[in-house]
């Protein structure tokens, strides 16, 4: 372990202990969402970590929440049911007014208000952000939204929504990147009212859904910030998000190593561990060293975060070699485990199910590889 964080690391092994693998395989058989654990998270003050003292949180950086998602990670739990509410965070902390914070994040700290939806992706745009087409129409006191979002994770157990849309539209704008805007809507007071939530059924226990927005009203107050100058704000959020699921995939990858090496000792076939069989050890021991290598970009892409310092360039770095350390080890270890690897109760196939996800969301591999290639590397621009 090489970072500062050991005291919240050993509470959340205990606090994890308390809900065993059985506890997430059953979330995941039934779509379940996990209120009890998220609860206990909210009661131990873990999920408010990043949110400032002033406020009723812990005032704690992105390398403290890393330290909780990855060690809930490591245990078997799935973070993708709550994590969301320390990565949108930033965004009302940086851009929000004083009225909005003093509003809102004293009841999110308490647990009172999840704020557990980003909706950002669009089933047209995909990825292509800047040609998202739900646009937010404002008349007099208020905006009017009408669109469509896809993939919104989260949003039936969320009270609010982070809301990306387009307040001005592409034709006329001057950059690409201004007419969109940020909104912090009450979900509560929307459904039914102009917005319709439809769940996705995933392969993973992520409770995504379709957002249907038809004449939404909100108050002109849900405007996070300026108007137009959205696409900045969440960018800084889009960062934490890559180092925060970044840790996560670390923890996936230590449950998947653990496991692995474990069953490689345990096993006895031939007379002799299976581990013994430079066969089975290299493909864990290859892990282990790539673990390691995305583990120490997540720690500097963090450490830049929080000294506030430009993390682009190693934020979507540890995304990427987190996730795919991840998914490679979750392979090795199903492969280590012979037959009983698709057993259920192994929760392999569950936590490989969950952690390649995270080669796809919140950014996919190939937009990282673009990201490196034309804004590090300064090669040519492909779209
Ligand atoms: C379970 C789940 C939960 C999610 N939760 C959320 C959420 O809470 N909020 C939210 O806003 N979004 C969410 N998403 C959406 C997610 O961020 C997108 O699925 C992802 O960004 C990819 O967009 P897309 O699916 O439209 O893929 P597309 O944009 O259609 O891309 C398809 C494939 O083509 C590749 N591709 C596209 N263009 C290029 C190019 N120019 N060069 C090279 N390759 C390219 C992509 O890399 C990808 O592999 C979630 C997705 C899933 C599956």
């Amino acid at each position: 372990m090489n970072d500062d964080y050991l005291d919240i690391r050993d509470s959340m092994i205990k606090l994890c202990e308390q809900f065993p693998n059985e506890y997430w395989r059953e979330k995941d058989k039934t779509g379940g969402y996990p209120d009890e654990f998220i609860k206990m998270l909210n009661d131990e003050g873990f999920l408010s970590v990043l949110i400032p003292e002033e406020y009723g949180g812990a005032g704690l950086g992105i390398e403290a929440a890393g330290a909780i998602l990855e060690e809930i990670s490591r245990s078997g739990g799935h973070p993708g049911a709550f994590h969301a509410q320390m990565y949108t965070m930033g965004t009302v902390l940086r851009h929000g007014s004083e009225r909005q914070k003093q509003q809102y994040l004293p009841k999110i700290a308490s647990g009172e208000l999840r704020l557990q939806a980003f909706g950002v992706t669009e089933p047209v745009a995909g990825t292509d952000t800047l040609s998202i087409r739900t646009f937010a129409e404002k008349k007099g006191g208020k905006y009017i939204i009408n669109g469509q979002k896809v993939w919104i994770s989260r949003a039936e157990h969320s009270d609010l929504l982070l809301l990306l849309a387009r307040t001005t539209p592409k034709d006329q704008v001057e950059r690409k990147t201004d007419g969109l805007s940020v909104f912090l809507i009450n979900m509560r007071d929307a459904a039914g009212n102009g917005l319709t939530i439809k769940p996705i059924e995933a392969m993973m226990n992520h409770h995504a859904t379709e957002l249907f927005f038809n004449d939404l009203e909100i108050p002109a107050d849900s405007l996070i910030g300026e108007e137009g100058k959205g696409f900045n704000y969440i960018l800084d959020g889009m960062n934490a998000e890559r180092i925060l699921i970044s840790y996560e995939c670390i923890g996936d990858c230590k449950f998947f190593i653990d496991r692995a090496t474990q069953y490689a000792c345990d096993r006895e076939v031939f007379g002799r561990p299976i581990g013994q069989n430079q066969g089975v050890q290299f493909p864990i021991a290859r892990n282990y060293t790539e673990m390691r290598a995305a583990e120490l970009m997540t720690h500097k892409a963090a450490e830049l975060f929080d000294a506030g310092k430009k993390c682009g360039e190693e934020a979507n770095i540890a995304k990427l070699l987190a996730s795919e350390a991840s998914w490679k080890a979750g392979d090795t270890c199903l492969q280590t485990h012979g037959g009983y690897g698709m057993a259920k109760e192994f929760d392999i196939g569950r936590k490989l199910r969950e952690t390649r996800l995270y080669q796809v969301a919140p950014i996919s591999t190939n937009l990282i590889l673009s990201f490196i290639g034309q804004h590090v590397l300064q090669m040519p621009r492909s779209f």
